[in-house]
């Protein structure tokens, strides 16, 4: 068995994340953060009967004082609802949860953001133990403590910072991922070597097909090294005042199709919301080169490595010009200065630009 990575995340409310293959099988491990003597499991109906029977039983031999119960949802992001959230308080309420009980997230990024919600707002707030099942919640959604679920009005309208007290990323419950999920995840992984290091883009393109092949190695070193640049920015900036922002590469773009496709893709057609970003950062890496701000080699070098990967880089059809940058405009990243970008100094470094120009995104957009 490959060595498990370790990723610290520093501060007061510091946590750590660990990776590998196999460590939802791992009863100490599994059991180590749980500090009382109840714990709630939050899955969904996908993930539940794959690895929730293996996980109660892994914690039950580890702790046999422990009381579990679970709370499986179905699975979508239109689950993602306060009806939802409501519901999962009650379980807590009839597993008779005190405040040093523990609510357990097994599953993706829905799961983690509803889960860590309910556990930030059951009696002002218990620990969150996070074990993300995707990629994108590997190396995104399950590190810094953002949770939040919808309302029919906007996505992540209601929420709170709660950081996990441990993420538990087991490499081996990627190989049931649906492909297409695989790929949305790497999306967000190659934003990190967009934003914060050209190097790791060098790796990604040396390990592109190591990482579409599942290689547990790979997917690790990957998972590690993108959970360290993020674990760097929410340390700093813990509550998004600042360049946490700067996660936002590629999220203008990407959320101003999400929405005018009116978020098609959580159902099946249409762009996901790893694939919408993987088209926002070729086109903010062009608007950057149109800018004078970065070279177009350096864009059509992303434009590359994202193709590699099996994911979009070029707008749906049916999608106007004028309707996307509408969409920005209404956007939380739109200040009164006029559009906000994550933009490039080069590959690897990026700074947030405010007042761009409209014509500017306008001409990115027709292209
Ligand atoms: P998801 O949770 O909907 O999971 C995607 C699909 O994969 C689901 O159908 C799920 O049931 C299935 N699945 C999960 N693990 C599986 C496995 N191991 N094997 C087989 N199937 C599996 O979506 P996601 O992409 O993980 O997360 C998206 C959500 O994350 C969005 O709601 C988004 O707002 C949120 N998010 C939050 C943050 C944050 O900082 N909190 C950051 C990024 C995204
Ligand atoms: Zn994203």
């Amino acid at each position: 068995m490959s060595a498990v990575r370790k990723v610290e995340v520093a501060g007061e409310n510091g946590y750590s994340i660990e990776i590998g293959p196999g460590l939802l099988e791992d009863g100490a491990r599994l059991s180590k953060p749980l500090r009382g003597r109840h714990a709630l499991i939050v899955s969904d109906g996908n993930v539940a009967p794959l690895y929730l029977d293996s996980v109660e039983t892994t914690l039950h031999a580890a702790r046999p004082d422990l009381t579990l119960a679970r709370f499986v949802m179905p699975a979508g992001e239109h689950e993602k609802t306060l009806a939802r959230f409501g519901e999962c308080l009650h379980a807590l309420a009839a597993l008779g949860a005190t405040r040093d009980a523990t609510v357990i997230a097994l599953g993706g990024g829905v799961i983690g953001d509803l889960a860590g919600f309910a556990a930030a707002c059951w009696m002002r707030g218990i620990d969150c133990v996070q074990l993300p099942t995707t990629l994108l919640a590997m190396v995104d959604s399950s590190v810094g403590g953002k949770t939040a679920v919808d309302l029919p009005s906007g996505k992540n309208l209601v929420g709170a910072f709660h950081p996990p007290r441990a993420v538990i990323a087991d490499t081996a419950a990627l190989r049931s991922l649906p492909e297409r999920e695989l790929r949305a995840g790497l999306a967000e992984v190659v934003k990190y070597g967009a934003i914060f290091d050209a190097t790791f883009l060098d790796w990604l393109e040396a390990h592109a097909d190591a990482l579409l092949a599942r290689d547990d190695d790979a997917l690790a070193e990957a998972i590690a090294r993108s959970c360290a640049y993020k674990a760097e920015v929410v340390a700093r900036d813990p509550f998004e005042r600042g360049d946490r922002a700067m996660l936002n590469f590629g999220h203008t773009f990407g959320h101003a199709i999400e929405t005018e496709q009116g978020y098609a893709g959580t159902s099946g057609d249409g762009l996901n919301h790893g694939e919408a970003v993987a088209v926002g950062m070729v086109l903010a890496a062009r608007l950057s080169a149109a800018l004078g701000r970065a070279s177009l080699a350096d864009a059509e070098r992303l434009q590359r490595l994202l193709q590699r990967l099996g994911l979009p880089t070029a707008i749906p059809p049916g999608l106007p010009p004028q309707a996307l940058l509408a969409r920005m405009r209404l956007d939380k990243k739109a200040d009164a200065a006029g559009l906000r970008f994550v933009l490039w100094d080069r590959a690897g470094a990026a700074r947030i630009v405010s007042g761009v120009p409209d014509q500017d995104v306008l001409a990115v957009l027709a292209a």
